[in-house]
């Protein structure tokens, strides 16, 4: 079985106090929990302070463009269906640049985890404006406060047809390891929105705020439009699986066996692999 030392990878240049620490532990030990081992994973990343995760996990990994985890996460998900696949960014790289490949990430429903680690500002640029800042808040790049309002992930990715849908917080290990684990047996597209505090640039989204301001969702909501209007009520400070729904996934759907490769003993099987590219042609 897998250990902690096992999922070591480089050495961090996070911050001291960084959020995105305690997601990584959260993710490894999420993993080792459910019996994973580092050659069965694979961890997807954008750009950011955050996208480094993939280089700090020792997994297979790709650390990508900006905004651009998801596509190539769900090539990775097609191309190797026994990989455990796991996107990970920043809230500017997935819900600004990115915004436009979560929304199909979402409907389309592969079988996989998408962790965004929210800290409501740009942090490797060094602290401006992201699209999950609040209105009014103040940053290099908005002087006189933020006009706009931020993008709301829960609630878009619950109307887009979503099959989990949480939310955790790195102040909060034991929750998030919970809901990690819940997202990573999920048969699906499972997105997991984890409060994640910039200590370094965003004095406002602190350990404390959370702490103080966070509401916990005990169990998910039955439907869609209860489960928005409870995001909506709380300012989307809600901590929890808010909606699960059991639905077949993207591969399913397609009806055919993808289990070509076999991770651990790296044997192709043929017949599946020239059905598949019989299907693309
Ligand atoms: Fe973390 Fe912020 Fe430092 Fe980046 S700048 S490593 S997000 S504390």
């Amino acid at each position: 079985m897998a250990t902690l030392k096992d999922y070591r990878g480089d050495l961090s240049t996070w911050c001291p106090g960084c959020g995105h620490f305690s997601v990584m532990a959260g993710i490894q030990k999420a993993l080792i929990n459910l019996g994973y081992e580092p050659h069965e994973v694979a961890i997807i990343t954008g750009i950011g302070c955050s996208s480094k995760l993939s280089e700090y996990t020792r997994t297979y990994g790709f650390h990508t463009i900006h905004g651009r985890s998801l596509p190539v996460a769900q090539g990775v998900k097609m191309a190797n269906p026994n990989l455990k696949v796991i996107a990970a960014g920043g809230d500017g790289d997935g819900y600004g640049i990115g915004l436009g490949h979560f929304v199909h990430a979402v409907r389309r429903n592969i079988d996989m985890t998408y962790v965004a680690m929210d800290n409501n500002i740009y942090g490797l640029t060094k602290g401006q404006t992201s699209p999950r800042s609040a209105h009014n808040f103040v940053t290099k790049t908005t002087l006189k406060g933020n006009k706009e309002y931020p993008v709301d992930p829960l609630s878009t990715a619950i109307a887009n047809g979503g099959t989990f849908v949480a939310q955790a917080f790195s102040g909060d290990i034991k929750t998030m390891t919970e809901i990690l684990e819940k997202a990573l047996q999920h048969k699906g597209f499972a997105l997991v929105n984890i409060f994640s505090p910039c200590v370094t640039y965003n004095k406002v989204n602190t350990y404390d705020y959370y702490k103080d301001n966070l509401v916990n969702i005990d169990a998910p909501l039955a439907t869609r439009e209860e489960a928005i209007k409870v995001v909506k009520e709380h300012d989307g400070l809600v901590q929890g699986v808010i909606y699960q729904e059991e639905r077949d996934d993207f591969q399913t759907k397609l009806g055919i066996d993808w289990k070509i490769l076999d991770v651990k003993t790296g044997e192709m099987d043929e017949a599946l692999l020239r059905q598949t590219e019989a299907m693309f042609k």
